[in-house]
């Protein structure tokens, strides 16, 4: 028995030299050393052999279950060691690297002060309305009372498409026709955010790409001083209550009469600094009453409905707030320049 012994370890030693696969290491463990394995089997039977030989065919027998043990476990090592090498050949990835750390993002500045506006607009009443970047020109000029050739298109350099009836808004005003198409004749309350674009020299002032808040309400009654009201009543929530602001008149071809609108220099407070072009006024956004003509082109009666527009820029409000002084920071995509937000 003690020779059986002896050629059982062997060929056991032989099978384990060939293995090359953890499911076929796992097996031969099974069948030579494991609790119903041979060599396990062949330790209980030292019972049959007379008392005299029992001592030596057991610690023979542990002797060898001890090394092929061992040979398993080098064995087995040097299996999966194998294998990893030979997935990563395979794969070309390294499961054992340890992973690269995952850095939050943030908020784009101008997402944020987007979301400022938006925010405050909404306790006012006022609905986002997301109209279309890609434009006609009768959207986005024509119904907005200006004709073709008319000068005030000059101070909008267009980026045109091949078809030269379709453009890149150059700003959110056309929104105002269709949200009043949409909703006629309801009365309107919303903001039109979104980007414009202008074909334009980049410089640290202007930009081809930037965004606009307009708003507009339409209704029966809606006057000047309601437009003057809510206009306070938004740069007080922005810019704290009780800050100074002036209206100045202007011109824009779809509101009649039109106005700009200054809060007082929140730097200086109206003493004169660099911000404010020592001036002491900030202009922060156009207004007006919507021109009849563009009432009428989104439907509605200019003898029985009135309503007031408005637009600004979040990009120069944020440069504002913060001091900014080349506003092609904003889409350079310079990390030193977003994590700062
Ligand atoms: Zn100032």
């Amino acid at each position: 028995m003690l020779n059986e012994l002896e050629v059982l370890a062997k060929t056991a030693r032989t099978e384990l030299e060939q293995l090359d696969s953890g499911a076929a290491l796992d097996h031969w463990n099974s069948k030579y050393i494991g609790r119903k394995g041979e060599l396990t089997q062949m330790l209980r039977r030292v019972s049959e052999l007379p008392k005299e030989e029992r001592p030596v065919f057991g610690q023979r027998a542990n002797e060898l279950k001890r090394e092929l043990e061992t040979a398993y476990t080098a064995k087995e090592a040097a299996v999966k060691a194998a294998e990893l090498e030979q997935s990563m050949a395979e794969s070309g990835l390294d499961v054992t690297l340890p992973g690269r750390p995952a850095s939050p993002g943030r908020l784009h500045p101008s997402t944020q002060t987007l979301r400022r506006i938006y925010r405050i607009w909404a306790e006012m009443g006022f609905q986002v309305y997301r109209s279309r970047d890609v434009e006609t020109d009768e959207m986005n000029f024509q119904l907005l009372n200006f004709p073709p050739h008319h000068p005030a298109r000059e101070m909008q350099d267009t980026f045109y498409t091949t078809n030269p009836d379709v453009l890149l808004r150059t700003h959110t005003s056309p929104g105002q026709i269709r949200v009043m198409r949409d909703y006629c004749p309801e009365p309107i309350r919303v903001i039109l955010p979104g980007m414009c674009y202008r074909h334009e020299q980049i410089t640290a002032r202007s930009e081809i790409q930037f965004h606009q808040v307009e708003g507009l309400a339409v209704g029966r009654g809606i006057r000047m001083s309601d437009l003057k009201g809510t206009l306070i009543n938004f740069t007080s929530r922005l810019y704290g209550q009780g800050r100074p602001v002036r209206f100045r008149a202007s011109h824009f071809p779809f509101t009649e009469p039109s106005a700009e609108m200054d809060v007082q220099c929140f730097l200086c407070n109206g003493q004169g600094c660099r911000m404010c072009k020592y001036t002491g006024w900030l202009e922060i956004l156009g207004c007006g009453m919507v021109h009849p003509n563009v009432l009428r082109n989104g439907g509605y009666d200019p003898n029985i409905f009135s309503g007031f527009a408005f637009g600004m820029g979040p990009e120069r409000i944020t440069i504002l707030g913060h001091g900014i002084e080349d506003i092609r920071l904003f889409w350079g995509n310079d990390l030193r320049f977003l994590e700062q937000f």
